[in-house]
């Protein structure tokens, strides 16, 4: 739990407050410096690191590449039960969450972080936000931090949107009840984009929507499955067919469910290729 007066201090993926177990206070502060930070305002905060803390992006927290705070909404809420929400105004269905409340927690996080957008990214995770996409994840990438405000209820009260000057991101065209999935989600794809989490970078490479195609099917062992071979010429050894053949299938692919990436692949359109 953050608190607003006593700010909650984070060692590696550890998130630590003052009621974390004294060992867990002398362990040593893994952090790389010049590290990756994401900070997370969330009324559930116990649903990070999630998968976050599993597999690459939780070994790069282990290590110290990024570091996640997530801070608490509610410890910024009024009175004895920390509400943070209210009944919109002009009426209708659901619950808000508060201006004063959210502000309070953006003044929080913005401690220690660059006023400059562009070097830390403030976000709030919305279906009305511009689409996320692997552009915005290389984006985000090259900042030094980002601010996510996670969503609940019906929403935020603009104001407070408008006075920290906050990016709206979206997941996807569909609603869901908060903004805590979509802000994992968001920091895998950015997270797995910064040096060293990957270790092959040549997979980043190669991947779908890193040159506007889907990427090409892949294929392991056994050789023969169900009656169904790996492709003859993944077994050639010939490297330039094997490259051809794969641009080939993404090509088509691409083409197949995805009309509109190929309408504006890279080279077709001037101005879009950041897909
Ligand atoms: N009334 C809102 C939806 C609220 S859903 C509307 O119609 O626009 C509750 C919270 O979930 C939002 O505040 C947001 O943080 C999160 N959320 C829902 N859908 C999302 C999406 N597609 N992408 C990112 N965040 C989303």
């Amino acid at each position: 739990m953050s608190d607003p007066d006593t700010p909650a201090k984070s060692h590696g993926r550890l998130s630590i407050s003052a009621s974390a177990k004294p060992r867990d206070l002398m362990e040593e502060p893994r952090l790389v410096k010049g590290a990756f930070v994401a900070k997370v305002i969330t009324l559930f905060p116990d649903a990070f690191p999630g998968t976050l803390g599993l597999s690459l992006t939780g070994k790069a927290l282990d290590l110290g590449v990024w570091r996640l705070d997530p801070i608490d909404l509610r410890g910024f809420g009024e009175g004895k039960h920390r509400n943070v929400d209210d009944t919109p105004a002009g009426g209708g269905a659901g619950m808000v969450l508060r201006a004063d409340v959210v502000d309070a927690a953006f003044r929080h996080a913005r401690v220690g972080t660059p006023p400059d957008r562009a070097r830390w990214p403030v976000v709030y995770l919305s279906p009305r936000g511009a689409p996320f996409t692997q552009a915005t994840a290389r984006r985000f990438a090259a900042a030094e931090g980002i601010t996510l405000l996670c969503g609940r209820f019906e929403g935020v009260d603009q104001r407070v949107l408008d006075h920290h000057q906050v990016e709206e991101v979206s997941l996807g065209d569909f609603v869901l009840t908060g903004g805590e999935i979509a802000a994992q989600a968001i920091l895998d794809a950015t997270v797995r984009l910064l040096p060293g989490v990957i270790g092959n970078a040549a997979s980043l490479d190669e991947e779908s929507h890193s040159h506007g195609l889907l990427e090409h099917p892949h294929y392991t062992r056994p050789q023969m499955w169900e009656g169904q071979e790996i492709p003859a010429v993944l077994q050639s050894g010939n490297h330039a067919e094997i490259a051809k053949w794969r641009r080939a299938q993404a090509e088509a692919l691409t083409q197949e469910r995805r009309p509109d990436l190929w309408a504006r692949r890279p080279g077709t359109k001037p101005g879009t290729k950041d897909v």
